[in-house]
C-alpha cells in the first residue's frame, strides 16, 4: 500500500508540469465519467503539486484542485512527452508540453471546485512527517503523548490525524527501530521514545522518497536491501535470531509485525 513516501515522490514528478498548461485532457475509466474531468479542466494550466501525508493535491490555475488518494491499488505515473500512455485502468491523463501525468486505478480522485474546502479527512490530517516545516520527533512526541493513553502505539501511529505520512510497513520497521513493541499503550512510552519514533519514521520516509517510493530500510553486510520485521513472520530478527512474529491489530486489523526480543 503507498505510503507517504509515494505521495511525495509522485508530487516531486508531477511538480515538474507545473507551469504547464494542459493540451488535452481523457479520462476513458466509465466510473469517472460523472467527475467530468474533460469539461472542467480544459484550458486550464498546472500551478502546484503537493503531498499531504498520503494524499496528492495538484492545483490548477483556475483555483481548482484535484484530489486524489492511491489507497491499495491507484498509481500516479508521469510521463515523458511522445510516450505512449497505457490505457488500461486509465482514470485521467494530463497532457502537457512538458510531459503527461496519468493516474491510474484510482476511485478516490475528486476535482473540487475554486474556494471548495478540502475533503475532511485532508483538513484532519495531523503533521506529515515529510514536512520541511515539520520537527518530526517534536510532532510525534506531541501527538502520541496528547493521545488516548490506552491507546497501542501501533495503531496510534497509523492514525493519519496523529502524525500523517506513515503506513503499516513503516510502521513496522520504525518501531522495530525504535526498539518499542507496537503493543505497547501510549500511557507506557516515554516522550523521548515518541519522539525518536517520530524521527525514525521520517528518516525511513525520506529514503523511500529517494529510493522512488520503495521501502528498502535494511542494507546488509552484502549490500543487499530488505526488511527487518515487515511480513517476515516467522523468519530470524536479522538482530538476534529470534522469530519475528505477526498479529492483527486495532480495529482495522492491520498486521502488526515485531520481535518479542528487541521489542518487548
Ligand atoms: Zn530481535
Amino acid at each position: 500500500m503507498p505510503e507517504g513516501q509515494v505521495a511525495h515522490f509522485n508530487a516531486a514528478q508531477l511538480a515538474r508540469l507545473a507551469g504547464e498548461s494542459l493540451r488535452a485532457v481523457e479520462s476513458p475509466e466509465p466510473r469517472a465519467a460523472p467527475h467530468e474531468f474533460e469539461r472542467r479542466l480544459s484550458d486550464d494550466r498546472i500551478t502546484a503539486a503537493k503531498a499531504v501525508g498520503k494524499h496528492h493535491l495538484l492545483e490548477f490555475d483556475s483555483g481548482r484542485v484535484l484530489h486524489s488518494h492511491l489507497r491499495m491499488s491507484g498509481r500516479w505515473r508521469v510521463l515523458e512527452p511522445g510516450r505512449h500512455v497505457p490505457r488500461a485502468n486509465l482514470w485521467l491523463a494530463l497532457h502537457t508540453d512538458a510531459g503527461t501525468a496519468a493516474l491510474y486505478r484510482c476511485p478516490a480522485v475528486r476535482l473540487l471546485e475554486p474556494h471548495e474546502p478540502l475533503p475532511a479527512p485532508v483538513a484532519a490530517l495531523g503533521p506529515d512527517l515529510l514536512d520541511a516545516a515539520t520537527d518530526p520527533a517534536a510532532a510525534t512526541a506531541r501527538a502520541l503523548m496528547a493521545a488516548d493513553p490506552l491507546r497501542a502505539v501501533g495503531e496510534a501511529l497509523l492514525d493519519q490525524r496523529l502524525v500523517s505520512g506513515v503506513g503499516n510497513a513503516y510502521k513496522a520497521e520504525a518501531l522495530f527501530l525504535a526498539r518499542v513493541s507496537p503493543w505497547r499503550q501510549l500511557a507506557s512510552l516515554t516522550e523521548v521514545e515518541a519522539g525518536e519514533i517520530g524521527r525514525i519514521s521520517s528518516e525511513l520516509l525520506a529514503e523511500g522518497v529517494r529510493q522512488r517510493g520503495r521501502i528498502q530500510p535494511y542494507r546488509a553486510p552484502s549490500g543487499r536491501l530488505g526488511k527487518w520485521v515487515y511480513r517476515r513472520a516467522g523468519k530470524p530478527c536479522r538482530e538476534c535470531s529470534t522469530a519475528i512474529v505477526a498479529r492483527g491489530q486495532g480495529d482495522a486489523n492491520r498486521t502488526a509485525y515485531w520481535c518479542p526480543r528487541c521489542q518487548p
